[in-house]
């Protein structure tokens, strides 16, 4: 596989993690985050505890995310651009859950164009569909239940060909094997990012 090197300078560090719902993107995110000395951003973890709190966000997303649906655009859009503000995404970040779609991606595009930055790459983690529902049985969490998983696999098939073929076209799309041990695929990772010892 070709070296990943940044496009901004550098360690590559500014990263979007794709994968279906159980794909382990979270995970592999909060180990990468830790590695990479950059947060992991979960923008569905971000909705939940909005939900959570009871807060304005959290009252407009929360049917919008129980039916297995995805939350408005531009109610994504101004959670991103926030969440990106803050001091500590300047060097770099882990997004895990955005983008969703190719509209998604655009958007993101612009706002890092606005503080004067670019994506260095996006990983996209592949698992078997038969692994991905066993997963997710196993899992526990509220909107993994019963048919709303099921909604979120089918929203992924749909909207994901396309995000994958917006990044394929920047050259910044790297594919790794998630059906391996959780160590394994951060090493798969990090020698996609030309990072590997
Ligand atoms: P998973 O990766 O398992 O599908 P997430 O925690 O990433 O779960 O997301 C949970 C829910 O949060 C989604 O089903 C959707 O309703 C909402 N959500 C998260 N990220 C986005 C996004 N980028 N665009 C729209 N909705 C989102």
């Amino acid at each position: 596989m070709a070296d990943f090197t940044s496009r901004n300078g550098g360690r590559p560090r500014r990263l979007v993690l794709i994968g279906p719902p159980g794909s382990g993107k979270g995970t592999q995110a909060q180990i990468l985050a830790d590695q990479l000395g950059v947060p992991a951003i979960s923008t569905g973890e971000m909705l939940r505890a909005a939900v959570a709190a009871g807060s304005d966000l959290g009252k407009r997303v929360r049917r919008q995310m129980s039916g297995g649906g995805l939350v408005d655009d531009p109610t994504m859009a101004e959670l991103v651009r926030e969440r990106l503000a803050r001091p500590d995404a300047a060097e770099g970040f882990l997004l895990d859950g955005y983008p969703r779609t190719e509209g998604q991606a655009a958007t993101l595009e612009e706002i890092l164009a606005g503080r004067g930055q670019s994506l260095d790459g996006a990983l996209l983690i592949e698992v078997p569909e038969e692994e991905l529902e066993q997963r997710m049985a196993g899992r526990g969490r509220e909107d993994d239940d019963q048919g709303v998983a099921r909604a979120r696999l089918e929203v992924y098939r749909e909207t994901n060909p396309r995000l994958v073929g917006y990044y394929q076209r920047q050259g910044l799309l790297r594919e790794v094997d998630g059906h391996q041990p959780i160590e394994r695929v951060t090493l798969d990772i990090l020698a996609a990012l030309g990072e590997a010892r």
